[in-house]
């Protein structure tokens, strides 16, 4: 008895009493938190077929990287990953960066987000703003290598995209997929036809895609991802090697590679999105909704129009719902900005225009881009 008594020192309580402490903190956020809203909007094309759109902005620290964050947080520490003092690291420079700064200020904790150096300065900003450190590498490819430093001087590291996947409760606990299922309980059609996400981490798509089957619900998952993207490339034909056929401007998806936390498996189609059309569905988003949200948003909405026109043609009803990534704001200085899109030669009229027709006539008309 003495003996077992003794292997629990005083320092690993302490450690523990710090945990349980965080743990608190974390339960506590969540309690305070409002659930995201539900949009629901009607387009003249297409009767029979309601749209929804989950406002993922609407989270504290601005993105739907407010779950993730929160959940990488909860992982390292009830894996042990994660004690009182220690800094936190991870490689983003996009919304996964400012929603891990916002926690580790909540934790009391320090955090470094390591970034290639040609990051937008007004995200920059957003990470110092929330008491973060922003760890500026030259080469880009270069950045996990910079945050395994990190990790190997002590810090914690969340590892966004190796541990996406596994950090979020896919069985429920309120996880965004739970939630919209909740959400759409009382509408005339409450079993989407079709849920529409994009892969950046691929933790959103995966829960998602087993939270559905988990529940036995008929709703198919499709994932909206930046023509030739590397989740393009490698769900074709599960190839986990592949890569992407061109770079993209939509940030948070379309990444070059096939990342640990893309589960192919559970994705029934995907749609691929010229870069145009997503910019130019943000203009749509934007009169459609009366408020701006990221190029995300707008891959998004080109796919649930495309799913929506096969609906319509086959002559199915049924609901789709999809999310809304981000704010605008965040783009203010690039997708937005008139200036930017003519000095990549980018013209969106184009694509707006047949958009618009889409939306009245409920019916697709490529090419968008
Ligand atoms: C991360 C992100 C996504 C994709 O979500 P994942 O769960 O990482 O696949 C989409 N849009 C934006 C703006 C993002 O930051």
């Amino acid at each position: 008895m003495e003996n077992t008594l003794r292997l629990i020192d005083p320092p690993r309580q302490a450690t523990r009493h710090w945990v349980h402490g965080a743990l608190d903190t974390l339960a506590q956020e969540a309690a305070r938190s409002a659930d995201t809203h539900l949009l629901k909007l009607a387009l003249a094309g297409f009767p029979g077929i309601d749209f929804y759109f989950k406002d993922e902005s609407a989270h504290p620290s601005g993105s739907l990287k407010h779950r993730l964050a929160r959940s990488l947080y909860l992982y390292a520490l009830c894996n042990g990953r994660l004690h009182e003092g220690q800094a936190v690291v991870d490689a983003s420079s996009g919304s996964t960066a400012i929603s891990e700064a916002w926690f580790a200020r909540l934790l009391g904790l320090s955090f470094t987000a390591v970034m290639p150096a040609c990051t937008a300065p007004r995200k920059i900003r957003e990470v110092q703003a929330l008491g973060g450190t922003c760890d500026l590498v030259d080469d880009p490819s270069q950045v996990h290598a910079r945050a395994a430093a990190h990790a190997a001087r002590g810090a914690s590291h969340l590892d966004q995209f190796g541990r996406a996947e596994r950090a979020t409760d896919w069985r429920g606990n309120n996880n965004i997929a739970e939630s919209i299922i909740q959400q759409m309980v009382r509408e005339p059609q409450p079993v989407p036809a079709w849920i529409v996400c994009g892969a950046g981490t691929g933790g959103t798509s995966a829960t998602i895609g087993r939270y559905l089957r988990y529940r036995r619900l008929d709703t198919r998952l499709c994932v909206a991802e930046p023509a030739g993207s590397g989740f393009v490339q490698g769900w074709r034909t599960r190839d986990r090697e592949a890569v992407a056929q061109r770079p993209t401007l939509i940030e948070g998806i379309g990444r070059p590679r096939v990342e640990p936390g893309f589960l192919f498996d559970v994705v029934d189609q995907v749609v691929e999105v010229p870069d145009t059309a997503s910019i130019a569905a943000t203009r749509l988003l934007e009169e459609l909704l009366g408020r701006r949200y990221g190029g995300s948003s707008g891959t998004n909405l080109v796919a649930c129009l495309q799913l929506a026109s096969g609906m319509r043609a086959r002559g199915e009803r049924g609901s789709i719902v999809s999310l809304l990534c981000d704010p605008g704001e965040r783009y203010a200085e690039t997708l937005f900005d008139p200036g930017w899109l003519a000095a990549r030669g980018i013209d969106i009229a184009p694509a707006r225009e047949a958009l618009t027709r889409c939306v009245a006539s409920g019916r697709w008309l490529p090419p968008l881009g």
